[in-house]
Parts: structure tokens; sequence; C-alpha cells
């Protein structure tokens, strides 16, 4: 898991749902999806496309990919 050296103040971060990375959610490497009114961030575009295919798998925490 890569820990960012620094955090810069007023940024906030959230959990990518499938692989449970810190992304930062002014600037998602692997952009954003809205599923059930909640908006989802990603670290790459690969956790993007792996969460719109089974949403319920890795909220429920069935499924999870390790980085
Ligand atoms: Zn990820």
């Amino acid at each position: 898991m890569k820990i960012p050296l620094f955090r810069k103040n007023r940024i906030d971060w959230e959990k990518d749902p499938v692989c449970h990375m810190d992304v930062d959610m002014g600037n998602p490497n692997g952009g954003t999806w809205v599923y059930q009114e909640t908006t989802y961030y990603f670290c790459g575009p690969g956790c993007n496309k792996a969460f719109q295919k089974e949403p319920q798998a890795y909220l429920s925490g069935d499924k999870k990919i390790e980085m």
C-alpha cells in the first residue's frame, strides 16, 4: 500500500470501495461513479470498472481487490 508523503490541507479523502486505498476526492485518478445516490471515488480506471460490474459485491465486502 502506497502512503502519500504529505497531504495537503483541506483535501478530502475517500476510500476506494474496491481496493480500499485512500483517494483524493478533488482529483480521483480513476474517476467517480454514482451508485444508489452515493458517489464513489476510485484510485484507477480498473477499480472503477470492477465496481460498476458488481457494486454490491464490493459494498458488502464479499469481494476485494488487493493492490
Ligand atoms: Zn482502487
